[in-house]
């Protein structure tokens, strides 16, 4: 999606017949198809460098929605996230003001269900923006009548939803093949960068090309990419599952927004259960507190995907394939229940997940890598962790932004290579972290 956005931005300034995409794949197979594919506006800082980044994505991505009717299917229901704990609301409460302030719109405070209003299952026009913050669970109850009635608050940030990346990207690489860029099936294999300059590229095919500029936007496989320059590319990879299953709730979920349990959890076994998992050293950690986050969005009438970032391991081994645990799926329904109670019904008969995913590619401060590289003519578009899709569009037009020489906007300092060099760079690396803005 980096790369089909950034040959997109590019062509939009460019002779499109200057253009060249490889790629050893089909186009938007190793990571950009393989999410939630959802968007948010909701960055918690510290400074509102994500927020401005994102939300220029989101105007974009906007723009290009009215361009084609929608045909990716751009919603705006929101991200819900839900608390069972009275002691959590006053550091919702905090977050939410911050979010706001930082540009995600206005914080409406609700302790009744009067001025709340319910997000659309589609489109995103004349839905609301900003925040609301609601402290009544009837009136929470009343919307999701689905999830349990413990919850005591929620979050409804709405310049939030979902998208299908894969439409978005399709019909973007069909407007550049009409525009003349080709678009090729290749590896990279070598850059000469002879004179600190980038020379020919070598492909596996034998193929030679005499590029002016030289785009990176490998995704995890940024390391590799970055070797061929001779360059230690300042990137972990993490890798995350998601989980898709036939939605047993029948159609009662079906138009709910992406939401969010905010609460620590347990995961839900039986006292037998218990007994057999505490009484093996692989199984045990299945009885231990499980952190927030377990969260699900509706796909079409009658599924639900499920995503738990509960294990932010950089992963050390070979990439690809990506393996992941047996045991996740699991996880994930039996974490959700404690939202989700009506899901315990099912437990032990769900044999149907579909587990797939692919790898976040992270810096230290988890902000992407778009710019120039230390090779003349070599730039990159990568590292952009759980949040890819989303950044795409605003990631593409930096990037050509770059290449072209035009006007920079103000977050594209903080996307640079070389800032992990700066040692002063290193004290506001401690505010923020790997997993800084992940949810
Ligand atoms: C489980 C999961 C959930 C996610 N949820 C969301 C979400 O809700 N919202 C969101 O915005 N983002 C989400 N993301 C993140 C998002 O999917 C990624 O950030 C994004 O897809 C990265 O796009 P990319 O183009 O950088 O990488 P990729 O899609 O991996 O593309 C990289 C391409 O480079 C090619 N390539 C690499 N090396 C070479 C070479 N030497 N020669 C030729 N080609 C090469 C590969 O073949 C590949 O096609 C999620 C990711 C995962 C794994």
């Amino acid at each position: 999606m980096a790369g089909i956005s950034a040959a997109y931005h590019l062509a939009l300034k460019q002779p499109a017949d200057r253009i060249l995409l490889v790629d050893e794949r089909e186009p938007l197979t190793l990571t950009s198809d393989k999410g939630t594919q959802a968007y948010r506006n909701w960055w918690p800082g510290p400074d509102d460098t994500m927020m401005r980044f994102i939300s220029r994505s989101i105007d974009l991505m906007e723009d290009l929605a009215d361009q084609c009717d929608n045909l990716f299917n751009l919603n705006r229901r929101g991200y819900v996230f839900l608390t069972g704990d009275t002691e959590n609301i006053p550091a919702m409460q905090r977050q939410a003001e911050m979010v706001s302030a930082l540009g995600a719109g206005p914080l409406r405070v609700h302790t009744g269900g009067e001025d709340y209003i319910r997000s659309k299952p589609e489109g995103f026009r004349d839905s609301p923006i900003g925040i609301d913050l609601v402290l009544d669970p009837a009136t929470i109850l009343d919307t999701f009548p689905f999830i349990t009635d413990r919850v005591v608050a929620m979050i409804h940030a709405r310049r939030c939803g979902w998208l299908d990346s894969v439409r978005l990207g399709n019909w973007l690489l069909e407007r550049l093949v009409e525009d003349g860029v080709r678009v090729i099936r290749d590896r990279v294999d070598s850059v000469n960068t002879t004179g600190g300059r980038v020379g020919p590229i070598t492909l596996a095919s034998g193929t030679r090309i005499d590029a002016q500029s030289f785009v990176i936007a490998a995704g995890p496989l940024l390391k590799e990419a970055g070797a061929m320059l001779g360059l230690d590319m300042p990137v972990i990879n993490e890798l995350h599952g998601k989980v898709a299953f036939r939605d047993h709730l029948g159609k009662a979920a079906s138009g709910a927004p992406m939401m969010l349990w905010e609460d620590a959890v347990y995961l839900n076994w039986t006292e037998s259960e218990r007994r057999e998992l505490a009484s093996r050293e692989d199984t045990r950690f299945l009885l231990n507190e499980f952190p927030a986050g377990v969260h699900f969005r509706p796909r079409g009438e009658d599924e639900l995907l499920m995503i738990w970032t509960y294990d932010t391991h950089p992963h050390e081994g070979p990439l690809l394939p990506a393996v992941f645990p047996g045991y996740y799926g699991e996880i994930c329904f039996r974490g959700l229940s404690r939202m989700i109670p009506v899901l315990s019904a099912y437990f032990g008969k769900v044999n149907d997940f579909v587990v797939d995913g692919g790898y976040y590619c992270k810096t230290r401060d988890n902000r992407p890598l778009i710019g120039p590289l230390p090779i003349e003519g070599a730039y990159v578009v990568a590292a952009l962790s759980g949040y890819g899709i989303m950044a795409s569009q605003a990631a593409g037009e930096l990037l050509a932004a770059h290449v072209t020489g035009e006007p920079l906007p103000d977050y594209a300092r903080a996307f640079r290579f070389e800032r992990f060099d700066d040692p002063a760079y290193e004290a506001f690396l401690k505010q923020l972290g790997s997993t800084s803005g992940q949810l």
